[in-house]
């Protein structure tokens, strides 16, 4: 056996411990555990309280169950009422029989022949049957049912279940997992939490944590397990956050300290509330001296753009250091070319008395307002005549896509940045256009992306926050109807109207071809092209149908967006990825299918498509599901004032696991149940910034240093 030192052993490889079969050596390698830590760390799907099978005669209503018997009577079927292709057949053993069912799985009938024997996993329903179960055929049926598959001393206790896969069973992780606890250096693991702070929050140590989880003897031992491998996730994701702004806090930025009331005219609105305290949070921020990085969260159309302006309008208003002529300059970053345009435009008309130029830079070339032939319009001008201007400090906005983050764009006083839809570009390439200056520039993000606060805490924790948690008034309400297929002929109906009227419609499917109902795992869904297709065959043959989607390239996508703002497309078919898009005012219809496979957070951002215009907005979401947790959701999704209550809802009520934007960021499943708790995030933020504080280097901390620094590839790119 392995020597290991204190440091090593849970870089151990599995090998020196135990001699895995070659084909769980293979299964081990596509799971990605190699080493004592990957197995440590590879956490049980879910616990059942049955691991070994169950006869058939002692399942109980509500339990999750394995059975093993012999398949009769398999066969497809439509369901009754919602013409739901389904498989139903019979699960026989020595003791009894059960019905199986599955939903949406026609295909599972066809694959296995009568009579096969199989191993069946699910949850037994009210009725004593199993919906949707796992099943696999088998060669024989085990002997040992009904007693524990880990042997006496864990019968008691709650059996682990893992992802398995071929040679790696849950039966051999969990007894590799026996003999790493009993290993001598087993006790050597440094507990990466300081050991004042286990205490004061009842953190279980690494130890402790590590048996508990993979094998709790209760509920409650699992639990308190998972709350400190949650805890150590956000507390580090915090240290990390705590340094960026303490380092950031002894920068200094350039002093903006301008009036900007005589600009609050140039709208023709009044500013609502939420502007105006966002646009105060943001003016100390600028001549406070140090450089600001705030995050402005707000819905679609909840008027981000005016406050970004006013920002603007205070940065070029003031005088470069040492200086009685020029502006100091502003980097506007969208992450579309129409988008960026967009800006471009309104900024113009904001801007237009102003004595300053304005740049707008993309992949397709670079535009200068105003023209020396026309000073009322902008002119086409050359790449290299626009990085001069902006170098000699000309050009006072830039506005542009990724293309001003490149080396080629120098600024000569770059003192404020404005990030449009920040989740789009990640922290590399925001210290990009940040970290080659003498003086720190003041950063902006903006985004319309409603997380709930116990997320932003965590993931924009280097940030400070302003939200707008209100539209402008006298905005047109949404009109929003969940809607079945036996409506879908009024809705079309509708749509028809609203094209004839000369609007525009959207039409949002969860696909983006047809699945192939025989395959395993099949989702039956709309998709964006057999849909468009049928539209186009139908009531709307007259009209411009085109569809987008995510496997389309960027460039491609932009120029169906671009069409269809020039109103050359009257009905877009596609998949989420108009989310975070472009307001096309003259689209006002939306049609979302099957509405059930979508979070709230991002239904929210799908109607928001359809905000921008005078016209009524309706948005109509289809879902035949009959789930009663759906109907819940989406009652919600009808009902609710604003993106950041939808977003709350949506960690409620559809588990954290599920939140896409964790997964984008690569934060766990179990650091976003975490953030389920907003005392949890909170506590490890507050300790955090403590630990920061006093010992920023975490000179004093070298466990502390060293952990960050493994951890820091995870989630800091
Ligand atoms: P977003 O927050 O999605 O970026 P925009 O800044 O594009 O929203 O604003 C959406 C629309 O609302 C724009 O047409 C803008 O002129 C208008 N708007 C912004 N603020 C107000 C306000 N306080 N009152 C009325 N209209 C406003
Ligand atoms: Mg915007």
């Amino acid at each position: 056996m392995l020597n290991c030192t204190k440091m090593q052993f849970t870089e151990t490889p599995i090998t020196s411990l135990v001699r895995p079969h070659p084909e769980t050596l293979i299964g081990l390698r596509k799971l990605g555990i190699e080493t004592v830590k990957d197995l440590l760390y590879y956490f049980p799907q879910r616990y059942g309280s049955v691991s070994s099978g169950t006869f058939i005669r002692d399942v109980k209503h509500g339990e999750a169950v394995t059975l093993y018997g012999q398949i009769s009577k398999l066969a497809t079927k439509k369901s009754f009422k919602s013409k739901v292709p389904m498989a139903e057949g019979f699960l026989g053993d020595s003791t009894g029989k059960i019905k199986l069912m599955w939903f949406h799985q026609a295909y599972i009938a066809k694959m296995i022949p009568e009579g096969s024997l199989v191993k069946v996993q699910g949850k037994v329903s009210a009725n004593g049957t199993i919906l949707n179960p796992e099943i696999e055929s088998i060669a024989v049926i085990p002997d040992n049912i009904g007693d524990g598959l880990f042997g006496e001393g864990v019968k008691a206790g709650l059996n682990p279940v893992y992802a398995e896969t071929k040679g790696v069973s849950t039966s051999w992780i969990y007894h590799t997992l026996q003999r790493i606890f009993k290993h001598k250096d087993f006790a050597t693991i440094e507990d990466n939490i300081p050991a004042d702070l286990r205490e004061k929050y009842n953190l279980p140590s690494i130890q402790t944590a590590l048996i508990w989880i993979h094998g709790p003897k209760n509920d409650g031992d699992a639990t308190v397990a998972r709350k400190r491998f949650a805890f150590e996730e956000v507390f580090f994701i915090q240290l990390k956050n705590q340094q960026i702004r303490y380092e950031l806090a002894k920068e200094k930025a350039f002093i903006i300290d301008t009036n900007v009331e005589k600009f609050k005219e140039r709208f023709g609105f009044p500013l609502t509330d939420g502007q105006l305290s966002s646009l105060s949070d943001i003016l100390e921020d600028l001549k406070s001296g140090a450089p600001m990085s705030r995050l402005l969260e707000g819905d679609v159309g909840s008027g981000k753009t005016a406050v970004a302006a006013l920002a603007s309008y205070a940065t070029i208003t003031t005088l470069p250091k040492n200086q009685n002529y020029g502006h100091l300059q502003v980097a506007y970053m969208a992450p579309t070319e129409i988008l960026a345009n967009q800006h471009f435009e309104s900024f113009i008309k904001l801007f237009s008395h102003m004595p300053i130029s304005i740049g707008l830079i993309t992949g397709t070339g670079c535009k200068k307002f105003p023209s020396k032939v026309n000073p009322s319009g902008w002119t086409n001008i050359s790449r290299p005549q626009f990085l001069k201007w902006v170098e000699s400090g000309d050009i006072s906005i830039v506005i542009g896509t990724h293309a001003l983050i490149q080396k080629s764009v120098k600024f000569k006083n770059l003192a404020l940045v404005i990030i449009d839809e920040q989740h789009r570009f990640g922290t590399a390439q925001r210290q990009k256009l940040t970290r080659k200056h003498d003086l720190v520039p003041h950063l902006l993000s903006m985004t319309a992306t409603p997380i709930p606060r116990t997320l932003a805490l965590t993931l924009y924790g280097d940030l400070d926050l302003s939200v707008l948690d209100q539209m402008p008034s006298g905005r047109k309400k949404i009109i929003t109807e969940l809607v079945t297929e036996r409506n879908r002929k009024n809705v079309h109906e509708k749509v028809l109207e609203e094209l004839k009227a000369g609007r525009q419609a959207y039409v949002i499917c969860p696909r983006i071809e047809e699945s192939d109902p025989d395959k395993v795992g099949a989702l039956i869904a709309k998709s964006v092209k057999a849909e468009a297709a049928k539209l186009k065959k139908g009531l709307f043959k007259d009209y411009r149908i085109e569809v987008m989607h995510s496997k389309m390239k960027p460039i491609d996508k932009e120029k169906i967006m671009k069409k269809f703002y020039a109103h050359e497309i009257d009905i877009l078919v596609s998949t989420s990825v108009v989310e975070v898009g472009v307001n096309v005012p003259n689209a006002n219809i939306i049609l979302i299918e099957d509405g059930h496979r979508y979070g709230l957070a991002q239904l929210h951002q799908l109607r928001g498509r359809v905000v921008r215009g005078n016209h009524q907005p309706y948005c109509f979401v289809f879902t035949d599901s009959k789930s009663e947790k759906t109907a819940d959701r989406l009652d919600a999704f009808k009902t609710a004032k604003n993106g950041f209550e939808l977003a709350e809802l949506d960690l409620k009520l559809r588990g954290a696991g599920e939140l896409y934007i964790g997964k984008q960021w690569g934060i766990s499943d179990i650091a976003m149940e975490a953030i389920k708790n907003l005392k949890l995030v909170e506590a490890a933020r507050k300790e955090a910034k403590t630990i920061i504080e006093k010992d920023p280097k975490l000179m004093k901390h070298s466990l502390l240093a060293e952990a960050l620094a493994k951890k820091e590839d995870v989630h800091f790119e």
